[in-house]
């Protein structure tokens, strides 16, 4: 994002709008400005504030002179009174940052829109995690905090080496240039983004091996990482999962539990369920997303 200076009069209401905390008022030439290391292409500053399109010069001039008289002449504060927040050209590797800030765009590599991918909450259909198995989502940058790749990688190349699995259909896994090593195109390390999320799958016998390694790295990154864990309950609604984090003195909570309606596309094609499935009648497609 960038700044027309022939346009703002540095009324500054666009600095509490930016969640990275990128925009700030340059005394030295008296205009906002993007610190564009900082700024992840996130749009929330040139979509969520209203624009007018006062003449520059006048709104200059008068609060100069309402400053002259000891007042003050302010805009609405969630109004860019000259319309000078302009979006800039985005080319690669820039345009990760926009895909993965931006909400309302989709990830090219997985078609989801925000942080681009379902997780495990639609498990129900795309059956990622199967019994036995434990998913992570370790995701870092939340809330506000924002990363660059260059510590997802961190991550990434530390757990690469454990009995795990990442998951293809996820932006990060599509930015890997080695799924065996966890690295990372070296073009988008230095990218910085609001969030990200890694995930993967291992077996649940190796859920402490994954929780030690992620807490260790997370120690070193210049990020917040949170982690989730998710798995399949058995008939009784019990799971494997939470005995291992009591005993390894994790706190935790389960926070989503998945009924289990959704219908496997192929098995509806089929006209019929596995035994032990309990798939109920067809849904349509739009009613088979999880809530978010
Ligand atoms: S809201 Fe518009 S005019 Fe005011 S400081 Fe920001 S860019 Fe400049
Ligand atoms: S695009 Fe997002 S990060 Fe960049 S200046 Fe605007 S609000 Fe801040």
């Amino acid at each position: 994002m960038q700044i027309d200076d022939k346009k703002c009069v540095a009324c500054a209401n666009c600095v509490p709008v930016c969640p990275m905390g990128a925009i700030y008022i340059d005394p030295a030439v008296n205009r906002a400005t993007v610190n564009l290391d900082e700024c992840v292409e996130c749009f929330t500053c040139y979509r969520g504030m209203s624009k007018e399109h006062m003449n520059p010069t006048l709104v200059r001039a008068v609060r100069r002179v309402a400053k002259w008289l000891r007042f003050r002449f302010d805009p609405e504060p969630d109004v860019c009174p000259t319309d000078a927040l302009t979006p800039q050209e985005l080319t690669w590797p820039r345009t990760v940052r926009w895909a993965f800030s931006d909400p309302l765009v989709p990830h090219e590599s997985t078609g989801v829109h925000g942080r681009g991918t379902e997780e495990v909450k639609t498990n129900d259909v795309t059956d990622r995690v199967r019994e036995g198995e434990a998913g992570f989502t370790i995701e870092f940058g939340r809330p506000g905090v924002g990363v660059r790749f260059r510590d997802v990688q961190k991550m990434t190349t530390a757990l690469a080496p454990l009995p795990v699995e990442f998951e293809a259909k996820n932006p990060v896994s599509s930015l890997m240039t080695d799924r065996v090593t966890g690295t990372l195109q070296p073009d988008v390390l230095d990218e910085k983004v609001m969030s990200a999320i890694l995930e993967l799958k291992t077996r649940v016998q190796h859920v402490p091996t994954v929780l030690e390694r992620v807490e260790a790295v997370a120690r070193q990154v210049d990020t917040i990482v949170s982690i989730g864990v998710a798995t399949r309950c058995d008939a009784q609604g019990d799971d494997q999962i939470a005995p291992i984090l009591e005993r390894e003195g994790h706190v935790f909570f389960r926070g989503k539990t998945n009924l289990g309606l959704g219908r496997r596309p192929q098995l509806a094609a089929a006209g019929s369920a596995a035994a032990g499935d309990r798939l109920l009648p067809s849904r349509e497609p739009s009613e088979r997303r999880a809530p978010r």
